[in-house]
């Protein structure tokens, strides 16, 4: 007996990769199996990003491809994610041969519409915000790995910066019940989950918009107390709502790993107050401080956005210094692009595409310098890695992630996924290590 195949491809966020595990969960149930390649998939899968024009494009470009490939009346083509719930029914203005166009709240519903549309023939559009959490447990009990797993604690944002599109593709801000919460993680942990990262699009504002709930830091020392877990990621977090109590989990927490993704977004105090993020550069500043006074050695990383409408040559350059001065263990770095429906998308202050270029590659520059300096001030040291399973350019080598996230190569038997090894540093490159276990 052959079963149906499911090819995915999953744009985005970890958010979207999340989602895609719930998306592959749920139609495991009903038979599917996931396939690589999309020539002989009989349903054709994309999970889109709009928080970006340039993925938005990317999947517009993949889209072209797979239409090529829906010739048969058996094979379906579905689109879900942001773009999905962004455009709903204007996609099939461009693009008609789509056959289910599912919203990023609609994601339980998808096994039905899939069957609806293959009863009927006809489209099936659902981008209402009706889901609530989904379990990571999924239909068929499966989980997306046996050793690290995403939790989503919430979902929306109610924070409206002026150039993000999320607030209005995954809706308001919503906290998930720490009892369920840890039921799933608990049950994680029973299945061999040794590292949880809690998912949300502003993970440290959790509870405050349901009365009688924990804070996340709370919430972060019940998660710690759950026997056989050994690590705890979080992302994302906004720096306006970083408490002092949530530092203090850095320096207390055991399990909490020492790594934190704290999107800056500008260096300069005047275009922060332009994106409404409701910080300023001093602000910024003093919170790394007080993390790396409680956790020395703490891993950060962000996010920054070059060329944003109103962006001179001086708030720029007051973002190339605090990247100097902060020192970031890695940045995520993009060109501002206009997205539907935000404030900043009216700004009459444009900067142009070759100026942002320049930016963007100035300042990625120097991230680079200090990313491999601080890399190669490692060597030498030992580091605690979980092993996740061979590396995928050399047979021999395994490969696994530090508490501070850095990828660690070392050469040694599979056995070891899933442990906790200690390797030695002894080469360090801009986005891994290689080390020898000790
Ligand atoms: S906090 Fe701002 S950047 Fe983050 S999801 Fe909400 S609106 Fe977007």
């Amino acid at each position: 007996m052959s079963f149906p195949s499911v090819y995915l491809k999953t744009f985005g966020c970890q958010m979207n990769v999340n989602d895609s595990q719930h998306m592959l969960n749920l139609l495991a149930a009903h038979g599917y199996v996931p396939t690589p390649t999309p020539d002989k998939a009989d349903l054709l899968l994309v999970n889109t990003c709009s928080v970006r024009e340039k993925s938005e494009q990317k999947f517009y470009s993949l889209l072209g491809r797979l239409i090529s490939l829906r010739k048969s009346a058996s094979v379906l083509l579905c689109v879900g994610g942001c773009v999905a719930q962004q455009e709903g029914e204007k996609l099939l203005e461009r693009f008609p041969y789509v056959d289910v166009i599912f919203g990023t709240g609609s994601i339980s519903r998808l096994p039905m519409l899939v069957e609806k549309a293959r009863k009927t023939g006809k489209v099936q559009i659902d981008t209402s915000f009706e889901d609530e959490f989904l379990s990571v447990a999924g239909s068929n009990g499966s989980i997306a790995s046996d050793i690290k797993a995403f939790l989503t604690i919430m979902k929306g944002c109610n924070n409206f910066c002026s150039f993000c599109v999320v607030p209005y593709v995954r809706g308001r801000e919503k906290s998930r019940p720490s009892g369920e919460i840890l039921r799933e993680a608990e049950h994680l942990v029973g299945s061999g989950v040794k590292e949880i990262t809690l998912l949300g699009q502003n993970v440290n504002s959790y509870g405050q918009t349901c009365s009688g709930e924990v804070t996340f830091p709370e919430l972060l020392r019940k998660i710690n107390g759950i026997p056989g877990l050994h690590r705890i990621r979080f992302t994302t977090s906004h720096p306006k709502d970083l408490s002092q109590d949530l530092i203090r989990c850095f320096g207390e927490l055991e399990k909490l790993c020492p790594h934190l993704h704290l999107p800056l977004q500008s260096g300069s105090t005047r275009i922060l107050k332009m994106m409404n993020r409701g910080y300023t550069r001093e602000g910024y500043r003093d919170l790394i401080q007080r993390l790396r006074a409680v956790c020395p050695h703490i891993a950060i990383t962000t996010d920054i956005i070059v060329g944003f409408p109103g962006e001179t040559e001086t708030d720029f350059q007051e973002t190339v210094d605090i990247v100097h001065e902060i020192e970031y263990d890695e940045f995520y770095s993009f060109k501002y692009s206009d997205r539907p429906n935000t404030r900043a998308s009216k700004s009459l202050t444009k900067v142009s595409d070759k100026e942002k270029a320049r930016r963007l590659s100035l300042l990625q520059e120097v991230q680079k310098h200090i990313t491999l300096r601080k890399n190669r001030r490692l060597v030498g040291n030992t580091a605690e890695v979980l092993v996740e399973g061979c590396s995928k350019t050399n047979a021999k080598r395994l490969t696994g992630r530090s508490g501070s996230n850095k990828v660690i190569n070392f050469e040694g038997l599979p056995e070891l996924r899933g442990k906790l090894v200690q390797v030695e540093i002894t080469e360090a490159f801009l986005h891994s290590f290689l080390g020898r276990r000790v």
